[in-house]
């Protein structure tokens, strides 16, 4: 039977000096070597430590990519600070998160400019990781429907061909997750709006579901049969923690019975 891998990746955020990046690096490579090949891992280091993150990981081949955070709208030019998606895939990253709650609230970033950075990681053959979520007070106000929609709407590109990522603001770093009720809901909502987004019945790109995965939320998060993965920030900057979630995503280690809509 064909299966399409699941995805697991790590955010590590703004953690990680030189030794400890590499050790951890090395570390999740090590560990994913017993892993079958319906989970790809994915690790997106802070900038400084890519092109050690990138060694610690040749020889993983596709079982642990690497990945980055952010990317400039821009291939090159006067843009001080900035990196470009060219730069990102020059270091060998084949992922880049883009629309990172953290960026739309501490860097003012919206679905228009989110969408400039989508074209130009499409440009340098990257593949997006597109972040959306909605914050405590539009949950509660009954408008995260609305606010996933404008966000699907606004910051995906015609022809989105990468991954997003629903992360609920307030399930990020707070140890409180949605219900596996409420989950299954939201994933239908957000494939009936990648439909009419991309006009297309048959939509290819993976769902993943990110905020407060835990080894031990994992298993029960991803025995959602249609999640394709999972966004982790805290537990990936530990390789036990991070395996464990890679194991939990692996059908083939999993015995978790599949329910819900999903179930086929
Ligand atoms: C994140 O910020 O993308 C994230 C999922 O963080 P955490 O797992 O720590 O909630």
């Amino acid at each position: 039977m064909n299966v399409t891998p699941k995805l697991v990746i790590g955010n590590w955020k703004m953690n990680g000096l030189r030794e400890a990046s590499l050790q951890l690096a090395t570390a999740v490579a090590e560990g994913a070597r017993s892993l079958p090949d319906d989970v790809r891992m994915v690790i997106c280091p802070p900038f400084t430590q890519l092109d050690r993150v990138a060694e610690a990981l040749e020889g993983a081949g596709a079982s642990v990519m690497l990945g980055a955070q952010d990317c400039h709208t821009a291939v090159s030019g006067a843009h001080t600070g900035d990196i470009s998606a060219e730069m990102l895939a020059d270091t060998g990253a084949r992922y880049v998160l883009l629309g990172h709650s953290e960026r739309r609230q501490a860097h003012g970033e919206n679905d228009a400019l989110i969408r400039q950075k989508v074209q130009a990681a499409e440009a340098a053959g990257l593949i997006p990781v597109v972040c959306i979520g909605e914050t405590m007070a539009e949950r509660q106000d009954g408008r995260a429907a609305t606010v996933l929609a404008s966000q699907i709407d606004g910051s995906l590109t015609d022809n989105f061909n990468g991954v997003l990522a629903y992360e609920p603001v307030w399930a990020i770093g707070s140890g409180v997750t949605p219900s596996r009720e409420e989950l299954e809901r939201t994933l239908l909502l957000l494939r009936g709006l990648l439909q009419s987004r991309l006009k297309m019945d048959d939509i290819r790109v993976p769902i993943l579901y990110g905020g407060s995965v835990t080894p031990a939320q994992a298993p029960t998060i991803l025995s959602i049969g249609v999640l394709g993965g999972v966004l982790v920030g805290s537990a990936s900057l530990e390789a036990r923690s991070f395996l464990r979630i890679a194991e939990a995503a692996s059908l083939r280690l999993s015995s978790q019975p599949l329910s819900g809509p999903y179930r086929s």
